[in-house]
């Protein structure tokens, strides 16, 4: 065994260490309990607590935690110590089962959209038995689900393990319709690409903005952005390969599948992508990969900046969520098959897949709305705010030969008849082709690109999985009940490609003409989350969430207002920030190099007089055109802040975005301008270039 398959999971309570230090009765029980969705007895939580317990210890753990995903997107942990008091006044460390499956967190200060206000005053954790305790920091952390009393889910696993659950059974029915009599689950798998930017510690201590909302506020544009594009898979930094190597050695550790790495497009900027695995723990994974990547980063005098666009004018983070379906035997459903029967179960899924996206664009849509995602979407650089799928040539053309009843004629070769026969080879889409797309499909998987860096990818996958089991849902019923199911089938393919082909685009999404094209086929272009919010939680949405038993209405109804408030809450953030640096820093930078630059006309002037000084004096009258801008906007902005209706979350949302946030602009807009004529000496924080290029 060399280093890397040692240090592998080495962190991970995982089934291996079950296998090893249970009894083969305890072991078996909880192989059982998972399989059938059951909880476990005392006894097995009693055995395994104490085993992960002493395994814990050994590799130096001292505390315990339950590890939970509360609504706000990141993770929350509260340690306890394994020590209980003896009666000879000694400690020993104790862990029961008890601990193990369940904890009460005081849950007071987690938002919880109203839910435990309105049922009870305090939530609790539980053991999700699927995923696998790990140590971190010195503390055994347990992956819990986050509950309130009286069963509201307050947290973003509940609902995803609810979405799972409900896609394997609507999936599990189509299999048996395709005689497959073997598959018990179907599970979603999903490989989440994450991006981030790597800045210089000193850079950032400098920057109020980036310390109080992740964000640069202000900064001229830099002589050189990425224009040369020379950043892009280009050579990396030994200080940032020593990040990534150190990276990758504790996400190793965690039994986190870290797999590839390069530059990204911007400078400074990044990736990470993990070799995909289940919905459940790939989320999991994703919320440590964002976690280790700030901490390591600290380690290296670097600070990982996750948000979404923490420079103008260069290019944003996002993360691209692959998704596919697969089954307990090994099958990808989203993979062209070999076989007639293979290929018509493919067509189905993808035709479901099409049917859901079409009906679904603004929920989908809304599942990416973040305060952060509102300077990508739709910015040339990110996927556009319009939802849309992009199939490919090839896959296209056999879409459309559905469409049109024609047979599909690959390179003049053979014909094609759905349930009959075999599809021609559809190449993998690998090479990216067309980034610009939100939902590409590439070979054996739908890459859902519009995801922001910093966000959890539960909302998203909790959507697509609802929505597919919505769709697998209605096919299910019309094929269970037909008498020729392949003419079923072909009917069904035929008429859900024809009713659904606009969703279909495979142009390119930044083009402004994809713009009128989609507003012609009748999508929805939401460009701000403000406005996608209120498309968010609609009695349809409510419907379907319910019907499926992912969300109830109170719980649904708790996330929207919670995205309301963040977005309100996070812009606010913002524009006061915005308001202290201008204030305290900015404006009075601008003073101090005035009155430099009046002195120089008057000493001029004193040594030579009626010395020619138009140079300084334009660029005085400039400064103080300027200046008086910025504080005009300064003095407009804290106005409007004091003037936040609170009428509606909506409403409140919508002064954020088309008030505060207009505003803000025109301050920075101010700002930027006089940034690029101050004396670099003078300004008060590290310039862009200064923050871009500070890892060397
Ligand atoms: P690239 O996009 O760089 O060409 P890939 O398409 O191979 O690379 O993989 C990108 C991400 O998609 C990785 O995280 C990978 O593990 C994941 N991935 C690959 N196949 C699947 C699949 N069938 N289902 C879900 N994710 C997948
Ligand atoms: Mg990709």
């Amino acid at each position: 065994m060399n280093k890397v398959t040692e240090l592998f999971g080495s962190m991970v309570f995982n089934e291996e260490v079950m296998r090893q230090r249970l009894s083969s009765a305890c072991y078996q029980g909880w192989k059982t309990c998972i399989a059938e969705g059951r909880s476990l007895t005392i006894e097995i939580a009693n055995e395994i607590a104490n085993a992960m317990k002493d395994w814990a210890i050994e590799k130096g753990a001292t505390h315990f935690t339950h590890w939970f995903q509360p609504m706000t997107g990141v993770t929350a942990e509260k340690h306890d110590s394994f020590i209980t008091p003896r009666e000879d006044g000694r400690v020993m460390m104790q862990f029961s089962g008890k601990e193990l499956v369940r904890g009460e967190p005081d849950a007071s200060s987690f938002p919880s959209g109203g839910l435990r206000a309105t049922f009870e005053a305090r939530g609790y954790t539980a053991w999700d038995p699927t995923a696998f305790a790990f140590i971190k920091d010195g503390s055994l952390c347990i992956p819990t689900v986050f509950c309130s009393y009286g069963g509201h889910a307050l947290d973003k696993k509940t609902p995803l393990l609810r979405s799972l659950d409900e896609l394997s059974r609507q999936a599990v029915r189509i299999m048996r319709l395709f005689g497959d009599t073997e598959v018990k689950r179907v599970t979603c798998q999903v490989g989440p690409e994450q991006e981030y930017f790597l800045i210089d510690k000193s850079v950032f201590n400098q920057r109020e903005d980036l310390q109080l909302t992740g964000r640069t506020l202000f900064g001229a544009k830099p002589p050189k952005g990425q224009e040369l594009e020379d950043h892009y898979f280009g050579a990396i930094k030994p200080r940032v390969a020593a990040y990534m190597a150190e990276l990758d050695e504790e996400l190793w550790k965690l039994g986190v599948l870290a797999k590839t790495k390069h530059n990204e497009v911007a400078p400074a900027q990044h990736e990470l992508a993990p070799i995909y695995t289940d919905a459940n723990t790939a989320c999991d994974h994703n919320q440590l990969t964002m976690e280790v990547m700030k901490r390591v980063a600290g380690r290296h005098n670097m600070v990982c900046l996750l948000h979404e666009k923490p420079f103008a004018g260069v290019n944003g983070s996002g993360k691209h969520n692959n998704w596919s379906l697969s089954t307990d035997t090994g099958k990808n459903l989203f993979k062209p098959g070999s076989t007639p029967s293979q290929n018509a179960r493919f067509l189905l899924f993808l035709a479901a897949f099409i049917k859901g996206v079409d009906e679904y664009q603004e929920l989908i849509r809304c599942t990416v709305a973040i305060p952060g995602n509102d300077h990508r979407l739709g910015a040339q650089e990110a996927p556009p705010a319009i939802v849309s799928i992009f199939l490919g040539d090839e896959l296209t053309a056999v879409v459309d030969s559905i469409i049109e009843g024609t047979e599909y004629i690959e390179q003049g070769k053979r014909m094609l008849h759905v349930g009959a026969d075999v599809l021609p080879h559809i190449r993998q889409d690998n090479t990216d082709r067309n980034r610009t797309s939100p939902l590409a499909f590439t070979g054996n998987k739908f890459e859902f690109r519009m995801l922001g860096s910093s966000q959890s990818i539960a909302g998203p996958n909790v959507a697509l999985n609802t929505i597919m089991a919505e769709e697998l849902q209605q096919f299910a019923d019309i094929l269970e009940g037909a008498g020729d199911f392949e003419k079923a089938l072909h009917q069904l393919l035929q008429k859900t490609f024809t009713d659904h082909k606009r969703i279909i685009f495979n142009g390119n999404g930044y083009e402004e003409a994809w713009v009128e094209e989609a507003q012609r086929r009748g999508l929805s272009n939401i460009s701000c989350t403000a406005d996608a919010l209120k498309e968010y939680c609609t009695p349809r949405h409510v419907a379907l969430f319910e019907k499926h038993g992912v969300y109830t209405a109170e719980e649904f109804q708790a996330r929207s207002e919670i995205h309301f408030e963040n977005y309100c809450k996070v812009t606010g953030i913002e524009a006061h920030t915005m308001v202290d640096m201008v204030k305290r820093d900015i404006y009075p930078a601008v003073c101090a190099f005035m009155t430099r630059v009046a002195e120089t006309i008057n000493s001029k002037r004193a040594a030579v007089a009626g010395i020619d000084c138009t140079l300084e004096q334009g660029l005085l009258e400039r400064l103080t055109a300027l200046s008086v801008e910025m504080m005009a906007a300064c003095a407009q902005l804290e106005k409007d802040l004091g003037q936040v209706p609170h009428s509606s979350l909506g409403e409140e949302a919508h002064y954020y975005r088309y008030t505060i946030f207009q505003n803000m602009e025109r301050l920075r807009a101010a700002a930027d301008a006089l940034e690029s004529i101050t004396g670099a000496d003078y300004w008060p924080y590290p310039s862009y270039s200064d923050i871009l290029y500070s890892v060397r």
